[in-house]
């Protein structure tokens, strides 16, 4: 999968994709990351790429022309299986079902972070989805890049080391939860109470194990 992700602060992406699944999905060639500044697409020499809402009103507004020019440059055609993805307060819930289907049937994502109070109307014409994901409103469309390029890349075949870790998780079927899960100490000692794993847990009986942990996957 490629990601290409246009934002107006590439120097937020440094940290988060240069650690764990992410980082070794990268050093493994099974995905590839590329940060663009908006900036590089700016038409004056003050490299703008904001300014004040028509009809008035709070706030900047990313400006719809270094955009198309981004997507110009990194999206020349059409293409099936490349989307291109705004990211939105207002836009459809990005959850694991969407996350799936990406991971499938998708080998590109151009993902562009709005600022300020959010990005031209007009930049709708040139993008295929308009995701947010949740109903809260942040800074910038940073993190939720992020989240899209974190939940996406972790179902992808050979990211995760382990494939139960996927078959077992939170989301993977909709509605289900992930069991309860615990680690050493056996008994944990706080000044109040003991707080101990579930016996059937040290049984080593798989089947019942099993059992359990299917009893015990909430149900949304
Ligand atoms: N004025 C906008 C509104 O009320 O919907 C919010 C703008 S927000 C301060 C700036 C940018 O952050 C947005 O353009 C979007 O790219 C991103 N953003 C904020 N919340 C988001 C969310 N829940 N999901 C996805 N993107 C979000």
């Amino acid at each position: 999968m490629k990601y290409q992700i246009i934002t107006i602060f590439p120097e937020i992406f440094t940290s988060y994709f240069s650690h764990s699944i992410i980082a070794r999905a990268q050093k493994n060639n099974l995905i590839d990351i590329k940060i663009h500044d908006l900036r590089k697409w700016a038409t004056d020499k003050h490299k703008t790429v904001d300014d004040t809402p028509y009809g008035g009103g709070a706030g900047m507004i990313l400006k719809v022309e270094p955009l198309y020019k981004a997507l110009k440059e990194l999206a020349p055609r059409k293409k099936k299986t490349r989307k291109i993805i705004l990211t939105s307060a207002k836009g459809k819930t990005f959850n694991q079902t969407v996350a799936k289907s990406y991971s499938k049937n998708i080998k590109e994502m151009i993902i562009i972070c709005g600022r300020y109070e959010g990005v031209d109307e007009r930049i709708k014409e040139f993008i295929d989805e308009e995701l947010s994901i949740g109903n809260y409103v942040l800074t910038g469309g940073e993190i939720p890049a992020m989240a899209i390029v974190d939940a996406s890349t972790r179902l992808l075949p050979k990211v995760l080391g382990n494939k139960e870790s996927i078959i077992n998780e939170s989301h993977n079927k909709v509605g289900t939860l992930e069991y309860p899960q615990f680690t050493k100490p056996q008994n944990f000692k706080t000044r109040k109470k003991i707080l101990s794993v579930p016996d059937i847990l040290l049984s080593g009986n798989h089947e019942e194990i099993k059992k359990w942990r299917q009893k015990h996957q909430s149900k949304q």
